[in-house]
């Protein structure tokens, strides 16, 4: 690559320094992101792009929101980190504002997606054996085709996608999948030692699959019916982007544990939490599970003030309102580059006609247009922007969507 300029050098040198240095774990796209703000990021070279992929969902509040920002810098100059070694004046109200947001009892706090989602197996199986009465070590979880819920060695086990599983076993046994969206197939796979149905209400790294109407009371029904807990994996799904507080409540269904993460830490720090009632969350015990900055206090104030502002609901309806100007500008595009889109509150899966290219194609045409969006399984482009992003920066968007399909 030759440079032109001296920035350019400077863009390039911090890829190449990131493809010599870190892991090719990833394999992002040619963008070098230096500032946000909103719904708004600015490369090294000072152009912006608007981000229409919010860091997967974990910036639902915008790029350094003022509210988030003051939360943490009040609290960072005051106590980081104790440790739950001892109590910390944060997590405390941080749990029971939570908790009262889920309509449940208690939260277990962890720091990323995927620990929660391993907490939550913990949970399940501890609560299978102590509540349920499964017999030691024969505690099974029920999960869906095509789920994502992290990268540890025992998720990736129950993942179906080659890409995520493929030369990292041997994988924990005692997962049981069925079709995503198929509630019968649920009742069928569930006996007398199944402890937990595991979905994702919506599938999000799937390509944002919806399930169809009626999914999700049936799971809850069949649930109930047959002792089994039902744990909604609302990490991506959850806090606003649907248009609702979790996706959940697109069906009135309150699952038994909730869990949650990416918006959760405002997009300033990792926090994810396990959210259910004493009866299930209550089964574990002390020195049975934990983590070093698990409930820490900077993470608490930063996620008290995100559920301060996901209780006004004002998130939840914007999120309602756009997802609703979005899906009609994009449903304009099917058959014109577009072979179909699936809406759910501001969160679109677009899936891309061959004829254009792939999504990764789409996704590079678009950044030299100004916006940034995130290609998943070939053909679909996932759109998730901040729930702050405006009306006119939607169709501003969609616009540009349209004219890269045009070719
Ligand atoms: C992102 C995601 C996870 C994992 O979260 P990490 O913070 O990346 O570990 C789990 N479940 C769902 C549904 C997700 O979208």
């Amino acid at each position: 690559m030759t440079a032109t300029s001296g920035v350019d050098t400077a863009m390039i040198r911090v890829i190449a320094d990131e493809h010599e240095h870190v892991a090719h774990n990833y394999h992002p796209l040619p963008v070098v992101i230096s500032r946000g703000e909103g719904a708004w990021v600015t490369d090294v070279e000072g152009k912006r792009y608007l981000d229409l992929l919010s860091a997967y969902s974990a910036l639902n509040f915008g790029h350094g929101h003022p509210a988030l920002l003051a939360a943490a810098q009040e609290q960072l100059t005051r106590l980081t980190l104790t440790s739950r070694a001892y109590h910390n004046d944060r997590l405390g109200p941080f749990a029971a504002a939570l908790a009262d947001l889920c309509g449940k009892d208690m939260v277990l706090p962890m720091n990323t997606g995927a620990e929660a989602v391993e907490t939550g197996i913990k949970v399940a199986r501890a609560w299978g054996y102590r509540v349920k009465g499964i017999a030691p070590d024969a505690a099974t979880v029920v999960v869906a085709t095509g789920n994502f819920h992290g990268r540890t060695t025992t998720i990736v086990g129950f993942s179906d996608d080659p890409q995520a599983r493929d030369g990292f076993g041997p994988f924990a046994p005692g997962f049981v999948h069925v079709p995503f969206g198929d509630a019968a197939a649920i009742e069928a796979a569930i006996d007398a030692n199944t402890a937990a149905v595991l979905i994702e209400p919506i599938q999000g790294e799937a390509g944002v699959i919806l399930p169809p109407e009626g999914y999700l009371r049936a799971v809850r029904e069949i649930c109930t019916k047959n002792d089994v807990l039902f744990i909604a994996d609302e990490i991506q799904s959850g806090l606003g982007r649907v248009g609702e507080t979790f996706a959940c409540d697109r069906e009135g269904v309150v699952p038994d544990v909730y869990l949650l993460g990416k918006a959760l830490g405002g997009g300033i720090l990792p926090l994810s939490a396990v959210v259910a009632d004493e009866a299930v969350l209550g089964v574990i015990r002390p020195g049975e599970h934990g983590s070093t900055f698990g409930g820490n206090p900077l993470a608490c104030a930063v996620g008290l003030r995100v559920v301060e502002m996901l209780r006004t609901g004002e998130f939840q309806t914007r999120a309602k309102a756009l997802g609703e100007h979005l899906e009609a500008r994009l449903a304009a595009l099917v058959g014109n580059g577009v072979t179909a889109v699936r809406v759910a509150g501001l969160w679109a899966g677009v899936d891309i006609d061959p004829a254009v290219g792939t999504g990764r194609d789409v996704a590079e045409r678009l950044i030299a247009r100004g916006v940034l969006v995130k290609d998943t399984h070939g053909q679909t482009i996932r759109i998730a922007p901040p729930l702050v992003v405006r009306a006119t920066e939607l169709d501003w968007a969609v616009e540009q969507l349209r004219v890269v399909l045009a070719g």
